[in-house]
């Protein structure tokens, strides 16, 4: 379905974004991956899908290295046909024992990110008439959870950017929409779980039980695949007309 088409995936190299990264592999289309830790083994498994793949290392709170992937992702493949912010990081603390440098990077990593990528990817995006961008929130883009002010404030604001970037396209082949998970056992959910085994002295399967109880009614967690297939959906020819909405798939957390 996606032959032809580039995708650019930041934070690929891990978690839902390499499960994403991996689908629309499976769809056909070449690959641009970003993101840190160990990446050879990630772009082994997307390449396994016999598409060219590309990888940069830009990191998401420098402006300027996000316009360098951004150049070389239309330098090598012609242009940037799907766009998935998905990088992101969380820290968990009070308002009042927040660190000012962990607030600066959540909002410039996970809601700054993705304004420097959509402004480079528009302008070639609506030329061309087709496009897709699919920015990764969460169920704390839709509802707060304590001690996770920065996280929450950028996924409340990526949401924000995802409905005016959608009306300023509404007119034309590209479409612009966010995916709002709850709990998906990632490396960045993993911190949370072993944080929580710690403080209640308790084994990971019991610290997972109760993350999990205490807001996600299915109490299981939503896996990187199911997320991956929302956003193939996305790219399809049935959501052209799925414009600016934030889509949760969080086994009914926000439905209470
Ligand atoms: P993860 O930790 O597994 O992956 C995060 C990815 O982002 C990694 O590839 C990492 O290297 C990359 N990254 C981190 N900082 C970066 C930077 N400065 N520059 C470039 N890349 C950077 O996390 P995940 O759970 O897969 O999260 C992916 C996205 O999904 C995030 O935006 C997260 O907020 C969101 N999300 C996750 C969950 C969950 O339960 N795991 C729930 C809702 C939303």
């Amino acid at each position: 379905m996606l032959k032809g088409k580039t995708a650019v995936v930041t934070g690929s190299t891990s978690g839902i974004g390499l499960g994403i990264a991996k689908a629309l592999a499976e769809q056909g289309a070449n690959i641009v991956m970003n993101g840190f830790g160990e990446k050879d083994a990630a772009i082994a498994e997307v390449k396994a899908f016999g598409v060219e793949v590309e990888y940069h290392g830009a990191d998401m709170s420098k402006p300027a290295e996000i316009e360098d992937m951004m150049r070389t992702a239309e330098k090598r493949f012609g242009g940037v046909d799907i766009l998935v912010n998905n990088a992101g990081i969380q820290h968990v603390a009070n308002v009042e024992d927040f660190p000012v440098d962990r607030w600066d990077a959540i909002i410039a990593i996970n809601l700054s990110s993705a304004f420097h990528t959509s402004r480079m990817a528009l302008p070639g995006m609506k030329q061309r008439n087709w496009g897709r961008i699919i920015n990764l929130a969460s169920v704390h883009g839709l509802v707060g959870s304590a001690q996770k002010s920065a996280y929450v404030a950028a996924k409340h604001g990526i949401v924000g950017l995802t409905k005016v970037t959608a009306l300023e396209t509404a007119q034309t082949g590209v479409t612009c929409n966010a995916i709002c998970p709850g709990w998906v056992l990632t490396p960045l959910v993993q911190k949370q779980v072993d944080a929580r085994a710690e403080k209640d002295q308790v084994s990971n399967d019991e610290a997972k039980k109760r993350l999990l109880s205490e807001k996600q009614p299915s109490g299981e967690f939503v896996t990187p695949e199911q997320l991956a297939a929302l956003a193939v959906f996305f790219c399809s020819p049935a959501a052209t007309q799925i414009r600016g909405v934030a889509w949760n798939m969080d086994g009914g957390w926000v439905a209470q």
